[in-house]
């Protein structure tokens, strides 16, 4: 690998592949992309200013402090010998016509190009000019957000998805006084439903963590004045909004390519055109097995789909590989691990069922399908579960 940085342009005019991102599937296609034989050397284009990195652990172990704000590589692994990475650098054109990527410096060829470019986390919309907030997405975002924390006593987190409440825990694990404030009536409860939610905002509380749920943050003046719809006033040392995530890549809505509310759209091989392929968080992609086009946000699934990019840019029509594992993810809140497997796009009913220190929520859609499965310290109803969506099976056949 070689590496550099803003200032470099690619060392050549044209490359085999052109990668745009270096998170999970970014780099999980370069790498299976060479491993299946594709030519290189390959370009990957980022925008992040470190190394690849592994992002879960830095709302979890980073945050508490655990671990400092580093970065792990990718799996244990830097990237393959024939990689030229570009660090700190934005694409900010793609033209399908004459296979070119291009930042506002450069411009370069491409036989085969894999879109990678993820999420970015969303500014907080009620923020006033100059309010201090913090944002988690990048390992320098972490390392802002650690910087902060060092020299904080109180912390407010914004926001209740599993970002806000990983966040929240690991900052109270650091002996910060952290009030989390969400519109939600508890957190994640769109998500999960009512019952798992109650118990998320238990271990928080249990954590240290004083959850105001129902409640929105109006404003937030400079430095950090949060106001609330309830006419109270937070003055905390450190201000982190977790209030989600726009697909990455703005460039694709001026590009060629079929974009849906700012994601790129595969086939089942993941495939988005002519010689280009999309991947990941920024993909809106076709399922084999769910049978429509799925978004999914999660770790071992970008690593999946990246490598069934990288995969089919490299070998002929016959080896192609679908994009058909059912999507899911683990989050560490504090002491306590979830584990979710979902299609991800909704469910109409949530059965929950109390197990041995544990418990289980299978979601069904309004046809009886079962579209999800949510488990705490309930292994074997997680793997049963992955497997019945495998299957397509019905939402009475998993309540059993
Ligand atoms: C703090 C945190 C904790 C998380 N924890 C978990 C977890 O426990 N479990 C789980 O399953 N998921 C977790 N996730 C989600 C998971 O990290 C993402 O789903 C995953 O990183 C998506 O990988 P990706 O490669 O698609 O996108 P990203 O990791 O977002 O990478 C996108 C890359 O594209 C680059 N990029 C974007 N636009 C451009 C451009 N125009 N030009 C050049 N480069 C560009 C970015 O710089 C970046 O390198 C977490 C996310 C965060 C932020």
């Amino acid at each position: 690998m070689t590496v550099s940085d803003a200032s470099s342009s690619p060392s050549r005019e044209r490359y085999p592949l052109v990668v745009i991102g270096s998170g999970a599937a970014g780099v999980s296609a370069a790498r299976a992309y060479i491993d299946a034989g594709g030519p290189g050397p390959v370009l990957m284009v980022t925008e992040d200013v470190d190394r690849p990195y592994e992002r879960p652990p830095l709302s979890k172990e980073v945050l508490s402090g655990e671990k400092e704000p580093t970065g792990d590589p990718i799996n244990g692994e830097g990237l393959p010998d024939s990689v030229e990475l570009l660090l700190a650098t934005s694409v900010t054109t793609v033209s399908m016509a004459q296979q070119t990527v291009a930042s506002h410096r450069w411009s370069v060829g491409y036989e085969r190009l894999i879109v990678a470019t993820g999420a970015h986390s969303n500014p907080l919309p009620t923020a006033q000019d100059g309010a201090d907030i913090h944002l988690l997405r990048s390992l320098d975002d972490a390392r802002a957000v650690v910087n902060a924390a060092r020299a904080s006593n109180t912390a407010l987190v914004i926001g209740s998805g599993f970002i806000g409440c990983e966040a929240a825990a690991s900052l109270a694990g650091r002996g910060i006084d952290v009030t989390l404030v969400t519109p939600e009536h508890g957190p994640q409860e769109q998500r999960l439903g009512a019952a798992a939610s109650s118990r998320i905002k238990a271990w928080l509380e249990a954590a240290g963590v004083t959850v105001r749920t129902g409640r929105r943050v109006e404003s937030v003046k400079a430095p950090r004045t949060a106001e609330l719809d309830d006419g109270s006033t937070l003055n905390p040392d450190l201000i982190l909004a977790a209030v989600g995530v726009s697909p990455g890549g703005t460039f694709l809505d001026d590009s060629p390519l079929e974009v849906q509310d700012g994601r790129i759209m595969t086939d089942q091989h993941l495939r988005a055109g002519p010689n280009v392929w999309g991947a990941g968080d920024c993909a809106l992609a076709q399922h084999a097995v769910a049978g429509r086009p799925i978004m999914v946000e999660h770790w071992g699934d970008a690593l999946a789909m990246g490598e069934i990019a990288g995969h089919n840019a490299a070998v002929e029509q016959s080896d192609l590989t679908p994009w058909d594992a059912v999507p899911g993810f683990w989050s560490i809140i504090g002491d306590h691990t979830l584990k979710y497997s979902a299609w991800g796009d909704g469910y109409s009913n949530a059965e929950f069922r109390e197990r041995p220190d544990g418990f289980v929520v299978w979601y069904g859609d309004d046809r009886g399908e079962l579209v999800g499965v949510l488990t705490y310290n309930s292994d074997d109803d997680y793997e049963r579960g992955q497997h019945l969506l495998e299957q397509r099976a019905s939402l009475s056949h998993a309540v059993g």
